[in-house]
């Protein structure tokens, strides 16, 4: 019971999967099994290892794949008691730097461990391409084949000796033997640290980021700094938000790792395809054309306040811009500029050493806001399109939903004359940080309509500055 709490209070303390993970810990139904066998007379490490095994393979007999892909969660959290108990359970070997691993399943947390000791590439015979795992090597950029891939000349990849050079592609799911005379395998992870100018302007090309391994990755693939902070993900499935202190401690590690690069951080985007777990939303009050994102915060003002005070905290010493998401007037954009001059006037009548925010921005994410996009800028200093949320509410096609993923196309007319309209009008900088932006083309789209940063998943940063330096001759 004792390395049963104490994994548990580590993992709350970690990032949100650890605490995630933390939260399967606390079943009660686990703990029953485990207590059951403990009185059976299995030691404290098997009694706990067989409730775990158990739960897991229940999980793993579920018709959903997306409960089933839960199994491999419930192992990694459970081993993580087996490590409190001294019984080392490192699945992963300290020398993988280059190598491709082939596995049954992988915990997410064992997908950064391989990620940090410089693995290439994941083959995952089970697992789903939402499950967690497969989420965590997308944003670190990890190629990660899902299935039982066979060679080309037909061969079963578990055929194949330990050793054998291999060629992975993530984007394709195939897996071949590398050519002779190939390199290791982790080109593709080569980062493009040097800036980008088009055209003798400056472009930031930044990376979207939501953990300290994601800032790891930006970092890794040359991020210029940090263009979207979703501050959600570090609240997404705790019990509680964090308070104020917790809050500048999980900021001040993640932007520890980003140096003196410029990082936006944005307030709390609750609300719509985003549960977090500590609010209890409802779907339909706050869904897509709900109570979401800034409206939220506007309602719980005491939230936005603590989450403003510790990002100016955090930010002392860092170069650190804050934004609002889901803004649909200008008037919101006012509250929003108001409420973070509130914080900081609050910390500096009590003498609480902070930074003020190098910026302040908004979010263009509903097309009332882009046709408004001039009235915004005279309230804050800079606008970032979150083409995610915009493309959504401009077609009415909900962007978690496959039956109308068609619609949402960003070439259509009514979208390029929404951007346009928008880039021509602000008046302050523009960002772009939605998905877009790591498209080479829209990318180059977005520059020669006079965006300045464009900031995306880590890994299609070489990629796009590589197109950008194209594009200036
Ligand atoms: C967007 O909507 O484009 C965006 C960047 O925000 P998120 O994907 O977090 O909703
Ligand atoms: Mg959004």
């Amino acid at each position: 019971a004792d390395a049963l709490a104490g994994t548990e209070s580590r993992l709350r303390r970690g990032d949100p999967l650890s605490q995630a993970h933390a939260a399967l810990l606390s079943d009660p139904g686990l703990r029953a099994d485990a207590e059951t066998a403990l009185g059976e007379g299995w030691s404290a490490s098997t009694a706990w290892w067989r409730a775990v095994q158990a739960a897991a393979a229940e999980l793993a007999a579920a018709e959903d794949p997306v409960v089933a892909a839960r199994a491999v969660d419930v192992r990694e959290a459970g081993s993580a008691v087996l490590a409190e108990l001294g019984l080392d359970v490192d699945r992963i070997p300290a020398d993988v730097a280059g190598a491709i691993v082939l596995a049954d399943e992988l915990g997410p947390g064992e997908v950064t461990t391989f990620a940090e000791r410089g693995g290439a590439g994941i083959v995952l015979g089970r697992g789903t391409p939402n499950s967690h795992a497969v989420v965590v090597a997308r944003g670190l950029g990890i190629p990660l084949v899902l299935g039982d891939p066979a060679l080309p000349d037909g061969r079963a990849l578990a055929a194949v000796p330990a050793g054998t050079a291999l060629a992975i592609d993530g984007d394709r799911g195939t897996v071949e033997l590398a050519p002779a005379g190939a390199g290791p395998a982790e080109q593709s992870r080569v980062g493009d640290p040097e800036p980008v100018f088009v055209a003798g302007r400056r472009i930031t090309v930044a990376a979207n980021i939501g953990s300290v391994a994601e800032a790891r990755a930006a970092v890794a693939f040359g991020a210029d700094g940090v263009g979207l902070l979703r501050t959600e993900l570090l609240m997404l499935d705790r019990p509680h938000l964090p308070d104020e202190d917790s809050q500048v401690a999980q900021l001040a590690e993640i932007l520890d790792v980003l140096g003196d690069r410029p990082v936006v951080v944005r307030v709390l985007d609750a609300g719509g395809d985003k549960p977090v777990r500590a609010l209890q939303l409802d779907p339909q009050h706050n869904g897509f054309l709900g109570v979401r994102g800034l409206r939220w915060l506007l309602a719980n003002p005491a939230v936005l306040h603590t989450q403003l005070r510790a990002i100016s905290r955090a930010g002392i010493g860092r170069r650190v811009s804050v934004m609002a998401p889901m803004v649909s007037l200008a008037r919101e954009a006012r509250l929003f500029r108001a409420a973070v001059d509130d914080a900081l006037r609050s910390l500096a009548a009590e003498g609480t050493e902070h930074a003020q925010p190098e910026a302040v921005g908004v979010m263009v994410e509903v097309p009332a806001a882009a046709l408004a996009a001039d009235e915004l800028g005279t309230s804050v200093d800079f606008l970032s399109i979150g083409t995610n949320d915009l493309l959504s509410y401009t077609f009415a096609a909900d962007r978690t939903e496959p039956g109308v993923a068609e619609l949402l196309d960003p070439d259509a007319t009514a979208i390029r004359r929404l951007l346009s309209q928008l880039c021509e009008q602000a008046g302050v900088p523009v960002h772009v940080c939605g998905e877009l932006a790591a498209d080479p083309q829209h990318a180059a789209w977005f520059v020669a309509h006079g965006v300045s940063e464009l900031s995306m998943a880590a890994p299609r940063i070489p990629e796009v500055k590589r197109v950008l330096r194209g594009g200036s001759g």
